[in-house]
């Protein structure tokens, strides 16, 4: 087990966390790993993870925010996920997962594990190895019923 996962298991606190991984603990890093580790696994894009520093009056800027998730999916404890649309987001839940994502809501969403089954690939191109397979299950808010 990685040193950042084992800080993260013990359900350290935000301090505890950084030491572990061996980061400063600045105000804004421990107020980032508060709002992420808190209350379970979640998905947060820079400028949605700013939003909620904003309003609980945490200082620093958007730039920061941004360097400091780069780094926390650095060093393993986010993992950052592919792009959707035009966000990135760093996700906390570590183990490889599959997710939905909500066309015009710009939310993502953990498909539960095992409900998706690949029994068939594309052979690879010539001179590539597969690293990982990561589904998408893009979906909209169904009509309201008049
Ligand atoms: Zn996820």
């Amino acid at each position: 087990m990685a040193r950042t996962e084992a800080a993260r298991a013990t359900s350290d606190t935000p301090r505890a966390i950084l030491a572990a991984a061996g980061l400063r603990p600045t105000r804004q890093r421990l107020a980032i790993v508060d709002l992420l580790f808190r209350r379970g696994p979640r998905h947060v894009s820079v400028d949605s993870l700013f939003d909620e520093l904003s309003r609980r009056g945490s200082p620093g800027s958007l730039s920061c925010v941004y360097s400091s998730l780069r780094r926390f999916a650095e060093i393993g404890l986010l993992r950052r996920t592919p792009i959707y649309g035009e966000t990135t987001y760093f996700d906390t839940q570590l183990e490889h997962h599959h997710h939905f994502y909500v066309i015009g809501e710009d939310r993502l969403m953990d498909v539960p594990v095992g409900e998706i089954a690949l029994d068939r690939l594309p052979s690879l191109p010539d001179g590539y190895e597969l690293v990982t397979v990561d589904v998408v299950v893009r979906l909209k808010r169904a009509p309201a019923c008049v």
